[in-house]
């Protein structure tokens, strides 16, 4: 049996999270965002949840131990039996490195990693009008592209959409270029591997779709 395991790279804005989405019907495998995760937590108002708010509004990243930690418990729970897709992480050096050891104790491996490639002056363009649902941030909207039905409402759960504090001007490009810095060179690791499948992000979402559906399935 294939082991549907997947790694979503991409800059910022670049669909990565759309296309997760997709993926994750298509192969009923659960999409797993650091990012999201990270949100989840913050909504439940703890302690860490206060911390945490503070470095993602900051457009920092959150230390690799607790990123780790919480990627190693999600993997193991019995929905990512038959594949997952990790969208956001790694997002360093140090997590690449617990990724290829919380696999190899699973005697598991990763089937592809896909990088959604697209310019960086596109990043601003796309995340600036992004909104997302108050109640589930996996529920994304984009005031140009695809607006919600009613103005500031998730089509899905009616929650009140809003703007992810870190896709404000400045944090983006905080966070693009710790991308360049911290996430682009990752790649390599990857690619001795011979797993990088370069996907260009600036075609159509459906032409995007396509391409990632015909490479899961090969
Ligand atoms: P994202 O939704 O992937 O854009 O992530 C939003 C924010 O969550 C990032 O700007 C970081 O602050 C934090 N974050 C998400 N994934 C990671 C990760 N793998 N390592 C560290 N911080 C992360």
């Amino acid at each position: 049996m294939v082991d549907h395991i997947y790694l979503f790279m991409g800059i910022q804005g670049s669909g990565k999270g759309t296309q997760a989405e997709r993926l994750s019907k298509a192969l009923s495998i659960p999409h797993i965002s650091t990012g999201d995760i990270f949100r989840e937590v913050i909504n439940q108002n703890s302690p860490l949840g206060e911390e945490l708010r503070a470095i993602l509004n900051r457009g920092d990243l959150v230390p690799d131990e607790l990123t780790s930690r919480m990627v190693r418990e999600r993997l193991s729970r019995p929905d990512a039996a038959k594949g997952f897709i990790l969208d956001g992480y790694p997002r360093t050096q140090g997590q690449v490195e617990h990724l290829d050891q919380m696999l190899a104790e699973m005697g598991r491996s990763i089937r592809a990693v896909f990088f959604f490639d697209l310019p960086e002056e596109e990043t601003v363009a796309r995340l600036e009008p992004r909104r997302v649902c108050t109640k589930d941030s996996s529920h994304i909207y984009h005031l140009v592209n695809k607006p919600p039905k009613q103005d500031m409402v998730c089509d899905i759960d009616g929650a009140p959409l809003k703007q992810r504090d870190d896709d404000k001007p400045e944090a983006i490009r905080k966070r693009v270029a710790e991308y360049k810095r911290e996430t682009l060179p990752l790649l390599d690791h990857y690619r001795q591997k011979d797993l990088v499948r370069r996907i260009d992000a600036m075609q159509s979402i459906d032409a995007v779709t396509e391409e990632v559906l015909k490479i899961a399935n090969a």
